[in-house]
């Protein structure tokens, strides 16, 4: 087998930073002329690694590289090549390219796997563009709708509008749904967006599931007052009641870790300095992968929050907003990927994903894995994001050892046994 071309990647890396829209970082919105200019070159790029390639309904690019037996379930690899306002060059981009690197050797190496491979590069995961995100992996899933497509950018253009633009036909958005079991397995490659590879000193990791998203929003009532004529025994000051709120919400994550727990927005008011806070409105964010654990948690925090304020003779409301269930990557794969890590000479290390990727929405069709990718200093979505040459290129070595032991069916006991 031929090796990983790393100065063919780190080219295309380069290349596909300046379809931008901004000078500072990369800006690549969905249906721009900037998404076109790195789609036609992510078409060559497939076409050139041996791929028949074309676009599906919901402008998904997908390349296809044949198995022995074409009517065989396809492995399927991807990620997305739009990004957030002034972004970085690796988030999505490095898991196409890798992809399509991965075909490459094997083009290059003349090695047919069993399972047909096929690369997607999904439209617009980010939802930049038009506030709403997955778009071109929902639509492979079923999971799109025809109210999604209504949705604006900020110039009152629909997707559905920009679909046209660029040639295709929004009412058939549904022709982009794949079959189950007609897909193998979903494989993404993605910067991990966090630090816990740099703290651990690993140039990647499997990622053994994407957290589940529990969304709240609160408003703790207490009496707003004089800032000097109201004695401090008297008081109901809601921020007060906030901080030791916040400070609840935080010490007891760490007891139920991997969880997360955010609170990321709070607003008081009055919000004068003379004024004792009556209102807090904050929102609360807790992302795990095990929902047992996260209901646990979420229950005992409830319950203190509710003896706390009691005791401060306030009020406090949570109301859920938001709930997205977790996913687990396949054990299969899993093992997989920690098994071209042990012929890389790579420790297996499995860490949780606490952003979602199109691979937590190809999870409602076939079995999922992922690989991350260790970022400096754990930056993503910012002109900083960084990963050095030699952690993609053992990254997208693993990622070619882990698909070829999953498109030829092999079990890890026997590589292991080799
Ligand atoms: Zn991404």
């Amino acid at each position: 087998m031929n090796k990983i071309n790393i100065t063919r990647i780190l080219e295309r890396l380069e290349r596909l930073a300046l379809c931008t829209e901004s000078s500072n970082g990369v800006t690549r919105r969905s249906f721009t002329e900037q998404s076109e200019q790195a789609e036609k070159l992510v078409i060559q790029w497939m076409q050139e690694a041996g791929m028949a390639v074309r676009k599906d309904a919901m402008n998904n690019v997908i390349g296809r590289f044949e198995g022995k037996d074409p009517n065989m379930p396809v492995l399927m690899m991807g990620s997305h090549i739009d990004t957030v306002i002034n972004g970085g060059k690796y988030d999505g981009t490095l898991g196409v390219i890798s992809a399509i690197e991965v075909i490459h050797v094997l083009h290059e190496s003349k090695q047919i796997p069993e399972h047909p491979l096929e690369v997607v590069c999904f439209c617009d995961e980010e939802g930049t563009r038009f506030h709403t995100t997955f778009l071109g992996s929902r639509a492979m899933v079923g999971a799109l709708t025809a109210d999604d497509l209504t949705k604006c950018d900020d110039h009152g253009i629909s997707v559905a509008q920009a679909m046209m633009e660029n040639g295709l036909i929004p009412e058939c958005y549904q022709y982009a749904k794949r079959q189950a079991g007609s897909i193998l397995a979903y494989l993404e490659l993605h910067i991990e967006q966090g630090p816990v590879l740099e703290y651990i000193k690993q140039p990647c990791g499997s990622v053994s599931g994407i957290a589940g998203v529990s969304r709240y929003t609160f408003t703790i009532k207490g009496k707003a007052g004089h800032a000097g004529t109201v004695p401090m025994k008297k008081r109901q000051d809601a921020l007060s009641g906030a901080a030791e709120i916040l400070v609840k919400i935080e010490e007891m994550a760490k007891q139920y870790s991997p969880l997360v727990a955010t609170v990321g927005k709070l607003v008081v008011g009055p919000g004068t300095s003379n004024v004792i806070p009556g209102i807090v409105k904050g929102t609360l964010d807790v992302r795990d992968t095990e929902v047992k654990r996260k209901s646990e948690y979420l229950t005992k925090l409830f319950a203190d929050v509710n003896k706390m304020v009691k005791r401060r003779n306030l009020t406090c409301q949570f109301e859920k907003i938001l709930e997205i269930a977790p996913v687990s990557c396949s054990r299969k794969i899993i093992d997989c990927i920690d098994t071209a890590m042990l012929i890389n000479g790579i420790n297996p290390h499995q860490l949780m994903s606490g952003a979602g990727h199109d691979a937590m929405i190809m999870a409602e069709l076939t079995n999922v894995g992922m690989i991350f990718v260790r970022c400096r200093e754990g930056i993503s979505h910012h002109p900083n994001e960084f990963v050095t040459p030699a952690d993609i290129e053992i990254s997208a070595k693993i990622l070619l050892d882990a698909v070829w032991m999953i498109a030829n069916d092999v079990s890890v006991n026997e590589v292991e046994r080799e």
